[in-house]
């Protein structure tokens, strides 16, 4: 008989958005009338720039013809896009990033969660606390955790708390931890890590030979000029971090599909005799052995986004989404509510009034407001207390769900 792996086993089962869309469903069955506004998914509601459109369109005519035909690509990504994406992300910024360092895959979610499988089972893991959870269920997946315990955490795992206290800046870990997962800026708290903050974590990793995982799928977002967009403009991250970006959050391409993962050469771990082996060679292996490219005419739409005009169209799409920000940001104030993130990130991640559980205050928002959104606790046990909105939605309903919760909810 063919065994299971028997880690998926420890995995807590997909409760969070479960658990949101029984809810709402129920409220919706008892009051069908009711008007439910969602600020809750990560997921973009705007259409693709002009550019990506119009580049798409020529490559299905490409695509039509036998002249200009493609088959399989390269696994790593056509050379129009990974130039594009080293001149205008790294070059253009000063870092020195080669082309072969750059992998082109359809998206962050696929390369944060894969990218364990080239490390040893050994290796302990440090996440935040909360966490995006693709992190730790791919590591609980491949057996780099124990069970998980009745406090909400998993054995063998260094998690590192994230709250207001430290103001969403984690301390370094007091022991040794092989892999570092970093997501800047971050969700679901919407705050970002400081110059300083990235320095002593680039520091850390190279004291204690550990690998950091800089997840950047919202650097699109940073507006703060002293905010890292990449963890390579840390000196020495290049010899210990990998980084990961994403169109999707960018772009627009969440249904489209388009992300890269950056892993120099310098970013080495011990093979079996002890000797330095480049994760970027492992990366490559893997790549072209699991994946076979990311489809030609996505990444066409892709690389046009580095054209003057998909600059500003790209511009002009995240500011829609930041202008929502505001707004939330602002609602929430108004209302007597304290909110952090939404100034370098899409997401406003706000602390319940009167010390409220996270679900209850779902509970409320759905009931007295009609609005669905994310609860905090839901990224982790620290995150109890704590509640995710999102700016992703469209601006009307954005604007009338704030009106709703100025009017309606006084703490
Ligand atoms: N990383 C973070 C922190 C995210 O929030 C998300 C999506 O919500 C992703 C990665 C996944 O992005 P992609 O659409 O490129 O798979």
């Amino acid at each position: 008989m063919a065994t299971i792996n028997q880690n998926y086993q420890k995995l807590a089962g997909s409760y969070l958005f479960v658990e949101i869309a029984r809810r709402v469903a129920a409220y919706k069955e008892a009051h069908p009338e009711a008007d439910i506004i969602r600020l809750g998914i990560g997921d973009v509601t705007q259409p693709l720039p002009q550019v990506c459109i119009e580049a798409m369109h020529k490559a299905v005519d490409e695509m039509g013809k036998a002249e200009t035909f493609r088959g399989y690509g390269p696994e790593q990504g056509y050379e129009f896009l990974i130039e594009a994406i080293r001149k205008h992300n790294y070059t253009d910024r000063g870092i020195d990033i080669a082309s072969d360092e750059i992998f082109v895959s359809d998206g962050s979610k696929s390369d944060t969660g894969n990218i364990q499988e080239i490390f040893g089972t050994d290796n302990r893991i440090a996440i935040t606390d909360p966490v995006y959870p693709v992190y730790l269920d791919t590591n609980v997946m491949a057996g780099r955790t124990g069970e998980k315990q009745d406090n909400g955490y998993y054995a063998g795992v260094t998690y590192l708390p994230s709250t207001a206290a430290n103001h969403f800046s984690p301390s370094l870990p007091t022991e040794h931890v092989d892999i570092i997962y970093l997501c800047c800026p971050n969700n679901p708290t919407g705050t970002t890590l400081s110059r300083e903050a990235l320095t002593a974590w680039v520091n850390y990793a190279k004291k204690e030979d550990a690998v950091i995982l800089f997840d950047a799928a919202y650097a699109a977002y940073i507006t703060e000029p002293d905010v890292p967009r990449s963890i390579y403009e840390i000196p020495g991250a290049k010899d210990v971090a990998i980084e990961f970006r994403s169109f999707s959050k960018t772009a627009g391409f969440t249904g489209t599909r388009c992300g890269y993962t950056v892993i120099p050469k310098t970013v080495t771990g011990k093979g079996k005799d002890g000797s330095r082996v480049k994760f970027r060679d492992l990366w490559n292996r893997r790549h072209t052995t699991k994946f076979n490219g990311t489809a030609y005419i996505v990444q066409r739409g892709a690389e046009a986004i580095y054209t003057e005009k998909g600059q500003r169209q790209v511009k002009e799409l995240v500011s829609y989404y930041m202008e929502n920000a505001r707004i939330i940001r602002e609602g929430l104030q108004a209302a007597g509510i304290k909110a952090y993130g939404g100034v370098n990130a899409p997401y406003i991640w706000l602390q319940t009034p009167n010390n409220m559980p996270s679900w209850d205050f779902f509970d409320l928002l759905l009931t007295k407001v009609n609005i669905v959104g994310t609860p905090g606790v839901g990224f982790g046990p620290c995150g109890e207390g704590y509640f995710r909105l999102t700016s992703f939605g469209d601006r009307e309903n954005t604007k009338r769900a704030v009106e709703r919760i100025k009017n309606q909810l006084k703490f």
